[in-house]
């Protein structure tokens, strides 16, 4: 097995070829390092490697692994990526830089609560739902645009609508990758249009298997676990 090192330079070579075939701006996109099961020592050593920011979907796996991180390394920067219940959002709110998995109005509502109450601001995206086998994020474009509106309108002023998120099939079938990551490019242009006055710059999309492609789609930040930290161990 490689090394997380190893891995890593790899994957930031294979951003870099994808930036390039893309015709896209060398080092526009961000690599999120997704740790989830992964312990605070391959944490560590990715941090030694560079590596600033990093993916967790569970909030109570990520509130003391990074807890601990963070005293060490205050500067690491903390994406919620999965699926978040309402009674979890305080700890979220408490440790991440970035809830990237915004997907009901209630959600955006607890946020600015806690937010609010801790006198932080804090980074959301919206996520879309945009391929039939992906569980979560908002089902269709008005649902979409009633949550930004939401935002726009001032009632969550401690929340920074701050780009979109979205998950591509399981899928060989690189037509459907594919096509799910221009759902998300082309809502995320028409709210842009709408909603100029947000810093809806993100788009958060391509996986260790379909980054590239998310890349030739307009993707400005990449969520890669398994390329950097191997195969997940969902036993333990
Ligand atoms: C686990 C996870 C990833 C990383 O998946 P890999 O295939 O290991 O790169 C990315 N995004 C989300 C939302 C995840 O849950």
């Amino acid at each position: 097995m490689n090394s997380i090192s190893e891995n890593l330079s790899k994957v930031h070579s294979q951003i870099d070829s994808a930036e390039n075939d893309a015709g896209r701006k060398a080092g526009s996109v961000k690599l999120l390092a997704v740790s989830k099961l992964h312990p605070v020592e391959e944490i560590e050593e990715a941090v030694k490697c560079g590596q600033k920011a990093f993916g967790e979907n569970r909030v109570q796996e990520a509130h003391q692994k990074f807890t601990e991180l963070y005293k060490k390394y205050p500067d690491l920067e903390l994406h919620i990526i999965g699926q978040l219940q309402t009674n979890k959002v305080k700890k979220a709110v408490e440790i991440a830089s970035v809830i990237e998995s915004v997907d009901r109005i209630e959600l955006i509502q607890e946020i600015e609560k806690h937010a609010s109450k801790a006198g932080k601001n804090i980074a959301v995206y919206f996520e879309v739902h945009t391929a039939e086998d992906s569980k979560s994020g908002f089902a269709d474009f008005e649902q979409l645009q009633e949550a930004v509106a939401f935002c726009a309108e001032g009632n969550a002023p401690h929340v920074v609508p701050s780009g979109f998120m979205t998950m591509a099939p399981f899928s060989d079938d690189q037509n459907l990758v594919r096509a799910s990551f221009k759902k998300l490019t082309e809502m995320a242009d028409k709210i842009k249009k709408l909603y100029p006055q947000l810093p809806l710059s993100e788009l958060s999309m391509g996986m260790s298997g379909d980054f590239p492609v998310a890349i030739q789609e307009g993707s400005t930040e990449v969520r890669i676990g398994t390329a950097i930290f191997g195969e997940r161990n969902y036993n333990k």
